[in-house]
Parts: structure tokens; C-alpha cells; sequence
């Protein structure tokens, strides 16, 4: 089950920078933003890919 934070990424309130999930596992874990250190951040999700199944 690791569909919940695949794909997901957080984006600064401050900057607007994009920081993604995985950098943050790397950086311990904790809400930041790995541009500024602002620590409010929202979560965006990346657009929705539609896919067309013939099945
Ligand atoms: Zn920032």
C-alpha cells in the first residue's frame, strides 16, 4: 500500500516551490520546505491521468 504517497507532493505557501514526499522522507521525515524552510505546506496531487482501458 504505497499508492497514498506516491505521486503526492507538498507545495510551500511561502514560495510556491514544490517539495516532493520522497525528499522530505529523506530529510527525516518532517514538513518543510527544502527551498526556503518554511514549514506550512499544503498538499497538491498531480493531475489525474485518465487512463483508457480496452479491458
Ligand atoms: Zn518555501
Amino acid at each position: 500500500m504505497s499508492e497514498a504517497s506516491e505521486g503526492l507532493s507538498y507545495e510551500c505557501v511561502r514560495c510556491s516551490a514544490k517539495v516532493a514526499t520522497e525528499e522530505l522522507k529523506l530529510r527525516g521525515g518532517g514538513i518543510k520546505c527544502t527551498f526556503c524552510g518554511y514549514r506550512i505546506l499544503r498538499k497538491v496531487r498531480p493531475p489525474v491521468i485518465k487512463r483508457v482501458s480496452a479491458e
